[in-house]
């Protein structure tokens, strides 16, 4: 399954290719068809070849310097025309969809962000999660008491400034409707606005994705595990409201927050359970990677800071 992603990928570039090549073809035929770009696109082949050989092999000083003459002469011609025809010289090469890495998905042998857009959408096709729509903290109507409107301003600068940031983890501790999801959806919608890859999915969903996942035969297995540590910024929200699976929930869980801690990825848990209760639940060592770890938070909400209108 990770194969065929990668060979679907591979195609899209391919097909991402051919198309900006077949645009700078058509735009060529379409030049060539007016008279006075031919004939200057034409004779500046035949320059450039006669120049070429001129510099490396005859060294005549003054034919090199005719030809030279002439050649900028065409070239002034072929842009004039151009310029004529609406067009530039940029139009007659193939653009790039991604100037990174000139629509091939690697700069110096390392994927291009673009690759990791295109793999993690692949990832989890068909589950909707990549499309969820998130909100911004231009959506925010929530009334707040002091704290709220302290922990919402902090979070907007959050993601201001992600991803320079030094917090990498943040769980929101509280119970139903205080703000949690709200929040943690516009700090996703914000970072999504600037092309980072975001997420956003419920606890039972992730669970879901490990369970298929855990239980699928050898070669079938899709690599959501790695695209959920690629994304940039993740939300899981309302952790512990999933189904414990034996072997799977809270081993995938933790493998999760732990990777993507050691990765440097942004993710916010939200989650009506208390402090005590995810140790019970999910162990110490994922406690303390929420909890005790340099670059994790944990904000309560509980004492209902947030009221709606
Ligand atoms: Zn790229």
């Amino acid at each position: 399954m990770a194969n065929d992603i990668l060979s679907l990928i591979e195609r899209e570039y391919a097909d991402i290719r051919e198309k900006n090549l077949n645009k700078a073809r058509a735009n060529l035929d379409a030049a060539m068809r007016d008279d006075e770009f031919a004939s200057a696109q034409r004779e500046l082949k035949e320059i450039s070849f006669l120049l070429a050989k001129a510099e490396s092999y005859d060294g005549d000083e003054n034919e090199v310097k005719r030809l030279k003459t002439r050649k900028n002469a065409l070239s002034e011609q072929r842009s004039k025309a151009l310029l004529r025809l609406g067009m530039n010289e940029v139009d007659l090469s193939p653009s790039f969809d991604c100037a990174a890495c000139r629509d091939t998905g690697f700069v110096s042998g390392k994927p291009c962000e673009c690759f990791k857009k295109k793999w993690v959408a692949h990832a989890f096709d068909g589950s909707g999660l990549d499309e969820r729509p998130l909100l911004t903290f231009a959506n925010d109507d929530l009334k707040k008491t002091e704290r709220g409107e302290k922990i919402y301003a902090a979070m907007k600068k959050y993601a201001e400034n992600f991803p320079r940031v030094n917090t990498r983890n943040f769980t929101f501790i509280g119970p139903v409707g205080c703000g949690k999801t709200y929040l943690a959806s516009m700090i996703a919608g914000e970072i999504k606005k600037k092309g980072l890859i975001t997420m956003l999915a419920t606890a039972t969903e992730l669970n879901q994705l490990f369970l298929k996942n855990h239980t699928a035969r050898y070669g079938e297995k899709t690599d959501v595990m790695g695209a959920l540590i690629a994304c940039d910024f993740l939300v899981i929200d309302d952790l512990g409201a999933e189904v414990n699976y034996n072997n799977v929930t809270v081993e995938y869980f933790f493998a999760l927050i732990s990777e993507r801690l050691a990765k440097r990825r942004g993710t916010v848990i939200t989650t009506n359970l208390t402090l005590d209760e995810i140790a019970d639940r999910y162990g110490e060592r994922f406690f303390s990677r929420i909890s005790k770890n340099k670059n994790s938070a944990v904000i309560h909400f509980d004492d209902m800071n947030y009221r709606n209108n």
